[in-house]
């Protein structure tokens, strides 16, 4: 069986312009995600994408070939082509899987998809997040505990500008006081949408053993059931499969 293929796409930009990023992801965030997935899915075969690669690393011949792609970008989201956005968006619908990570929420692709604001309170002030599973039974929070915190975060608050979540998974508190949707999910076409929210780039979230599980359990909930690409070559049937009484 051909196995998952994933690929992580990160901007990567503050990686290389910010020593106190640079120190907590050296390699680059969408390396440690991509190792945090390895550890759950040995099986997968998971790969990065950058921004500065040709066309953004995403060309359409490997996005037809990849089955859940994870997006982290923040400074740079004017930098995305529209027209990578319209072959990522065109693939969701297809049946791709697709996980919006933290400030990701402002990507163009996010944006597109929700066709929302998705606009958001914040704060950069260290305060610890305590985050709730509130459906214990879905399969992205399998294996948690039904809490848990990270000792720093960017505060996310409500009002979250996105369309009710189809599913809500988690739930978050920050020290400061907020709430936040921090774990959602959506479909679009015939692609899964998974949105989550920790992970600023200065913070060492993604190096974590809660959140790699997170993640890692995103993606195999995401991974296409059909697609929808295969039933639109399919021949169609002008005539009908049943008469149709002449009135
Ligand atoms: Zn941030």
């Amino acid at each position: 069986m051909k196995p998952l293929h994933v690929v992580v796409w990160n901007e990567y930009v503050h990686e290389t312009q910010n020593p106190k990023v640079a120190a907590v992801y050296p390699k680059g965030i969408h390396q440690v995600i991509a190792d945090g997935i390895k550890k759950f899915h040995p099986a997968y075969a998971v790969s990065t994408a950058t921004l500065a690669e040709p066309e953004h690393g995403l060309t359409q011949e490997r996005l037809d070939q990849t089955d859940v792609l994870l997006w982290w970008g923040h400074g740079a989201h004017d930098k995305v082509e529209d027209k990578i956005v319209d072959r990522v968006q065109a693939r969701v619908l297809q049946g791709m899987g697709l996980i919006v990570l933290h400030s990701g929420h402002f990507s163009k692709i996010f944006k597109r998809l929700m066709g929302t604001s998705c606009a958001l309170q914040w704060r950069e002030a260290g305060d610890k997040e305590r985050l709730w599973v509130c459906n214990p039974g879905h399969p992205i929070a399998a294996g948690l505990p039904p809490t848990f915190t990270l000792p720093e975060e960017e505060m996310y608050g409500e009002p979250f500008g996105i369309p009710t979540p189809e599913e809500q998974v988690f739930i978050s508190w920050f020290e400061g006081g907020e709430v936040f949707r921090s774990g959602n999910c959506w479909h679009r076409g015939n692609g899964k949408i998974f949105y989550f929210q920790p992970g600023h780039e200065t913070y060492p979230t993604y190096h974590d053993a809660n959140v790699q599980r997170v993640i890692a359990n995103a993606v195999a909930w995401a991974a296409p059931q059909g697609c929808w690409q295969d039933v639109l070559r399919a021949p169609c049937a002008k005539d009908p499969h049943e008469p149709i009484s002449k009135k």
